[in-house]
């Protein structure tokens, strides 16, 4: 089955299969092909070019793409979206004044949801976890990392990675998942935090590398949350078993997050809305990604990360959802490109590559997704007629894709 794409506006971020990762000044360039055309065969990119030498091709299926844009998808490469119910009332409580601690102490947050996830059952949670992969994938999202952490108990943790194991199973796109056991502290652990991490470590981890539920350990390095001797302790642990490290760090304290995640050779370090010099300096020289949540920072009215000291600083960066019942009820990948643009400072050509090579480094993808390569997986979105590509994410709030491909299918 080869499918031949004629006739498109702009070919996306075209890349030899030796760029693994883009950082700093090199961010800045998006290579494309104008009047292209590109060449499906199976589940593969074959070949592609400009129309003005385009070969013979015999294909099963033409789609004329006058007008439109066509770029690989968005790897989101990080989420939560397997949980159970919503907190739309607690939405209503923030607007009525009280804070994002507040609501945790009064039992809300984090651990109003492990209460609904632990009382859901597995098929359930499965259920309404797919509902939201399918909407994410039909706004362009072609690779994603789910996590765990809103169990909290042994039984209800392993619930939430077997259901993300189902959903790599059951769809096309590549699935990566993430152990978060160490999301927040229990209820029934409150003057016993570290009980609670022995529990993680001692007990519920060993089952995760046995089940072989997680190729990712992540952990809410935090005050108020865990420490940084915690973030340690568990990332140690974790490397016995083969998990790399991707952390939730400095999204409201420079606590030394940035620098344990390098130190443990992290694949990425993640949501960085308070950045001091030394976590940039730290992150010179490792090859770890740093990742930006701005819809997390929209949603919440906290600081979006400093891209542009990152970059300037000459690092890459990544972008990501962070969708989430709590603090990011949005899969929506061409918002976050919108928000990076909007207001992070960064330019178009900056946003669309974090959100898509850079993402696919930070769930170890490059390889095999995120960019219009020769021999990746057939995983690309057509737009409808638009002006050009940074009319993307300048018309925040329109959708813009016509039509997501994944492993050559449409979604
Ligand atoms: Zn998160």
């Amino acid at each position: 089955m080869n499918l031949l794409i004629t006739n498109i506006k702009e070919l996306l971020q075209v890349r030899e299969p030796n760029i693994l990762k883009v950082s700093g000044s090199e961010m800045k360039e998006l290579p494309t092909i104008k009047n292209a055309w590109l060449l499906i065969e199976d589940n593969k990119i074959a070949d592609y070019g400009s129309m003005e030498n385009i070969p013979e091709i015999v294909a099963d299926e033409t789609i004329d793409a006058t007008g439109k844009i066509v770029l690989p998808t968005w790897c989101d490469s990080h989420t939560h979206i397997v949980y159970a119910g919503n907190r739309e009332l607690e939405f209503a409580d923030r607007i009525n004044g009280l804070s994002y601690e507040e609501i945790a102490n009064r039992g809300g947050g984090i651990l109003n949801s492990a209460k609904t996830l632990q009382d859901t059952p597995e098929d359930e949670v499965y259920d309404q976890s797919a509902k939201r992969l399918e909407e994410v994938m039909k706004l362009g999202t072609g690779a994603i990392e789910i996590k765990s952490g809103y169990g909290l108990t042994d039984e209800a943790e392993l619930k939430m990675l077997r259901v993300i194991r189902k959903l790599r199973e059951n769809y096309d796109l590549p699935v990566k998942s993430t152990f978060l056991g160490a999301h927040a502290i229990p209820k029934n652990y409150k003057n016993d935090p570290d009980a609670y991490m022995d529990l993680v470590i001692n007990e519920i981890l060993p089952e995760v590398a046995k089940e072989d539920l997680a190729q990712y350990i992540d952990i809410f390095c935090e005050k108020g949350y865990f420490s940084l001797d915690d973030t340690h302790r568990l990332l140690s642990a974790a490397k016995e078993y083969g998990l790399k490290p991707k952390i939730h760090v400095n999204q409201f304290n420079a606590i030394g997050g940035v620098k344990a995640g390098v130190e443990h050779d992290a694949l990425s370090v993640e949501h960085l809305e308070v950045m001091n010099d030394e976590d940039i300096e730290v992150l010179k020289g490792s090859q770890t990604m740093p990742v930006a949540l701005p819809s997390c920072s929209l949603f919440l009215s906290i600081p979006y990360t400093p891209a542009r000291r990152i970059l300037d600083a000459g690092l890459p960066l990544a972008l990501a959802t962070d969708f989430n019942p709590g603090s990011t009820p949005s899969g929506n990948m061409n918002l976050v490109v919108s928000l990076a643009c909007i207001k992070m400072k960064m330019t178009p050509e900056e946003a669309i590559n974090a959100a898509t090579i850079n993402g696919a480094y930070a769930m170890e993808l490059s390889e095999t997704h995120g960019s219009i390569t020769k021999g990746k997986f057939a995983n690309f979105i057509i737009t409808k007629e638009i002006p050009s590509y940074t009319f993307l994410p300048y018309a925040f709030g329109t959708n813009s894709i016509e039509s997501v491909y994944i492993n050559g299918k449409i979604v």
